[in-house]
């Protein structure tokens, strides 16, 4: 991305991330210590969005900085990628109490920060971390499990990206099995983020072949 168009966006950002470190859109807004709005590089190509704020994330004012987080920070270095370069988010903005799950009021009071923040960001590739992303994102009911590792194109914030269900990371923690597919659907985000890099192949116009000359007539020459 052209310098001068990546310091623009990084301008919008962080005054939305202003904007909203105020947001009394819902409840939790009472409970919250801050907003977590979100961390990494406003022009990022990758980015990933979690569940919402845990307890450390809270205090700290940035998404995933507990165990899931280290886990998150050890598959990004496994493809070569660092948190710097990525942008990591969350579907709430602020921590439930006791982390209990999302509501679904909660999502739907808090998802305009999301669709603004994928707007202002225009990644090419969205990893879902986890069940409420991913259904939230992908518009549909089903469930991680099911989905894991498929990609689909849609279109968000205005714009077309590719949309990557991956298991939670905190899910995989303690789950060896599901840690070893997490890491598997990691290792396809380069190829991933390099075709959706590419430009679209040209549209190839199907022209009929021209109708075969007819065989020139061998004139007898006798
Ligand atoms: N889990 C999440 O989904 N998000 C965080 O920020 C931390 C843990």
């Amino acid at each position: 991305m052209e310098a001068a168009v990546a310091a623009t966006e990084a301008l919008s950002l962080a005054a939305y991330r202003d904007d909203v470190a105020g947001c009394t859109r819902c409840p939790l807004a009472k409970g919250r210590t801050q907003v977590v709005f979100g961390s990494g590089s406003p022009a990022a190509d990758l980015m990933f969005v979690g569940e919402a704020p845990g307890f450390h994330e809270d205090k700290q004012g940035v998404p995933f900085v507990g165990a899931a987080g280290q886990l998150l920070g050890k598959l990004l270095a496994g493809v070569g990628m660092t948190r710097e370069e990525v942008f990591v988010a969350n579907v709430l903005k602020c921590r439930p109490p006791g982390n209990r799950d999302p509501q679904p009021e909660e999502i739907e009071a808090c998802e305009p920060h999301l669709w603004k923040q994928i707007e202002l960001i225009r990644p090419k590739v969205i990893a879902t971390l986890g069940n409420f992303a991913t259904k939230l994102l992908s518009g549909k009911p089903l469930g991680i499990t099911r989905v894991h590792g498929v990609e689909q194109e849609v279109v968000l914030g205005g714009n077309r990206v590719v949309l990557y269900p991956l298991f939670h990371p905190a899910a995989a923690l303690y789950t060896p099995r599901m840690l070893e597919v997490l890491e598997a659907d990691f290792r396809r985000l380069p190829a991933l983020l390099g075709a959706a890099a590419a430009p679209p192949a040209p549209v190839v116009e199907l022209v009929p072949p021209p109708a075969a000359a007819p065989e020139p007539v061998q004139l007898g020459l006798f």
